[in-house]
């Protein structure tokens, strides 16, 4: 067993030992969604403020709206979510590259097979060069969204990953 599985059986070990929760049902009882980035220094949980059962937390590398659009439409109508906060962060990795980056660095470490299985998807590594802007144009994104509706609250924040605060910018 590697140490990081090892890890998490140690971690089960303890966190189920004390664990109370269980009785929790499957809807978010705060009927939010909270999208943010996949980086490893962000803890939504204490961050946010979220407790257990309270919301849904999407992730994805830079808190992509579009990318996350599919577990969206889930939450909103198959769970009952009825606002959106939308977190990206300073620092992001998102903001270091483009797509011609990326997928030069897939033809140079995975070779020739894995860059046409690339091109052939045309996916979008959805960079974005400036943190703000990439804010506002991701909640416009879900503004317009027709799947989406307009009832749904949608608000856009930054993270800063210097110093733990959340800013709203939208
Ligand atoms: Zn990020």
């Amino acid at each position: 067993m590697s140490a990081i599985q090892k890890n998490v059986e140690a971690a089960s070990e303890a966190y189920s030992s004390t664990f109370t929760k269980g009785h929790l049902v499957l809807p978010p009882a705060k009927k939010y969604l909270v999208l943010t980035c996949m980086d490893a220094r962000i803890d939504p949980a204490q961050a946010f403020g979220i407790d257990l059962g309270d919301a849904h937390v999407i992730r994805n590398a830079g808190a992509s709206a579009v990318d996350a659009l599919r577990s969206i439409v889930i939450s909103e109508q198959l769970l009952g979510t009825k606002e959106i906060v939308l977190v990206k962060h300073t620092g992001c990795g998102m903001l270091t590259f483009t797509n011609e980056d990326a997928y030069g660095i897939v033809e140079k470490n995975l070779g020739s097979e894995a860059s046409a299985e690339l091109s052939k998807l045309k996916l979008d590594f959805l960079p974005f060069p400036e943190l703000e802007r990439a804010v506002k144009e991701d909640v416009k994104f879900l503004q317009e969204s027709k799947l989406v509706p307009d009832s749904v609250t949608i608000s856009g924040w930054i993270y800063a990953v210097e110093t733990g605060k959340t800013k709203r910018v939208v």
